[in-house]
């Protein structure tokens, strides 16, 4: 893409109205903008690092045996009713009228469309399991929603839904989701430590439920350290004394009697939630299936959700530097920021194409900035957007053929002729 034609306007400054980090610094590098609090457009590259995110989420969802879907937004109040959350879930329900009087609202999570929709599927035991997911725009009238990306009022989230016709079944799948949430961060450049996997309080069925807590001091969650340094406790677990008796025996071999009143406090941001629901959800739909003894069974649930937006968000929070943001291969918005120091060299715009080329034959996403503009611009303007490679072309080098290149998260450099690439 030449930088000349894009749909993008880079600033210095960042917008009064943002106070977050990843806010500021995806607002100056014009990847997204805001609407109102809480509510983004996603511009050319923004949408780029989005859908390279949700790429990864559905390659290790489909991985697992996920089948992807997609559900409506838009719901009826009846559905919230039987479930009794239209009441419950007030504070985050954006409701409305729809036409003829009706009682509306948006999708803030899909239990109430999800299992019906699994009801019309699902008859018996040969029928099961079964695992959908989809990846879609959620609404929630978030109380405060000044962190960006990380807290939106329309949001984007993957929730999965899997229908078992046992426990058991429902714990093996449930351990196979947790591994492939790992991998995503991984994959995200937010794994080897940086996010730890989390005891969370379970609600009615389960003991627990698993949150996974990206580290950083922008962080509004509050978690405590176990001693392998990857797992995990939410704050809301601290005052259960038998859980965290339970949770100290899981992680045995780290701890002495009395260690877990030393746990390290850290902050951190959740950047998915796995639940397992049991029936609640069947039973409130009346949704059985005919097992194997001739039985009519509620199917056992899990629930499991990850947030694509505000892993950009967290990205940028995380992995960014003092010069902007720096983002991992699999979901740079580009590999290559390439650009030419003078646009009055024609030596120096003829081996520029000549690379942009080079690149796009050989594959390679590149970002290319020819346009008239000063050095230091281009420099700032490449760092600010924070592609893993910058490749820079001078009139130097252009009378010899070569190119300048620099990693952006270690800044290392080097010069390689025309055809090579630092890779
Ligand atoms: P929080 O406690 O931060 O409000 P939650 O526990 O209500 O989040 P879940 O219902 O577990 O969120 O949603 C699943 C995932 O969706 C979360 O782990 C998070 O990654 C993402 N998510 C939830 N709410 C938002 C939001 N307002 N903006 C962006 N992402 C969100
Ligand atoms: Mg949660």
């Amino acid at each position: 893409m030449r930088r000349s034609v894009m749909f993008l306007k880079t600033t210095r400054e960042a917008s009064a109205d943002e106070v977050s980090k990843n806010a500021q610094l995806l607002g100056r590098a014009g990847f997204v903008n805001q609407l109102m609090a809480g509510v983004y457009s996603y511009l050319p590259l923004g949408l780029r690092v989005l859908n390279k995110i949700e790429r990864v989420v559905r390659e290790e969802m489909d991985a697992i045996g996920g089948q992807e879907i997609l559900m409506p937004a838009l719901h009826p109040k009846d559905i919230w009713e039987t479930t009794g959350r239209w009441d419950k879930m007030e504070d985050v329900l954006f409701k409305f009228k729809g036409a003829g009087d009706r009682d509306l609202t948006l999708g803030p999570t899909h239990e109430e469309v999800v299992t019906p929709l699994g009801a019309s599927v699902i008859a018996s035991y040969r029928d099961l399991p079964k695992a959908v997911y989809q990846i879609q725009s959620k609404f929630r009238n978030e109380a405060r929603a000044k962190s960006g990306l990380l807290r939106g009022r329309e949001f984007r989230m993957k929730d999965m839904y899997s229908f078992h016709a046992t426990q058991e079944d429902l714990d093996a799948f449930y351990d196979k989701t947790l591994d492939a949430y790992m991998r995503v961060y991984d994959r995200l450049g937010l794994g080897g430590g940086r996010t730890l996997v989390t005891y969370a309080s379970g609600g009615a069925f389960t003991k627990y439920s698993h949150e996974f807590q990206t580290l950083t001091d922008s962080g509004e969650d509050r978690v405590y350290v176990l001693g392998d340094g990857r797992h995990g406790i939410n704050e809301e677990i601290l005052d259960d004394g038998g859980a965290m008796a339970d949770i100290i025996g899981r992680h045995k071999g780290s701890y002495a009697d009395g260690d877990e009143k030393k746990l390290e406090q850290v902050k951190a941001i959740e950047v998915g939630n796995i639940f397992k629901l049991g029936s609640r959800f069947s039973e409130a739909f009346g949704f059985k299936f005919l097992d194997k003894d001739g039985v009519a069974k509620y199917p056992v649930m899990g629930c499991y959700g990850i947030g694509p937006s505000r892993l950009m968000g967290t990205i940028a929070e995380v992995l960014s530097d003092e010069n902007g943001l720096v983002w991992p291969e699999d979901v740079a918005p580009y590999k290559v920021n390439l650009m030419t120091l003078r646009a009055d060299d024609a030596a120096c715009v003829a081996l520029g194409d000549k690379v942009y080329d080079a690149l796009q034959a050989a594959g390679v996403e590149v970002l290319y900035d020819d346009r008239d503009a000063r050095a230091g611009e281009k420099f700032a303007e490449a760092d600010l957007i924070g592609c893993p490679w910058q490749a820079v072309v001078g009139p130097k080098g252009a009378a010899a053929g070569i190119v300048e290149w620099k990693n952006r998260a270690t800044g290392e450099g080097c010069e390689l002729p025309l055809g090579s690439w630092p890779w």
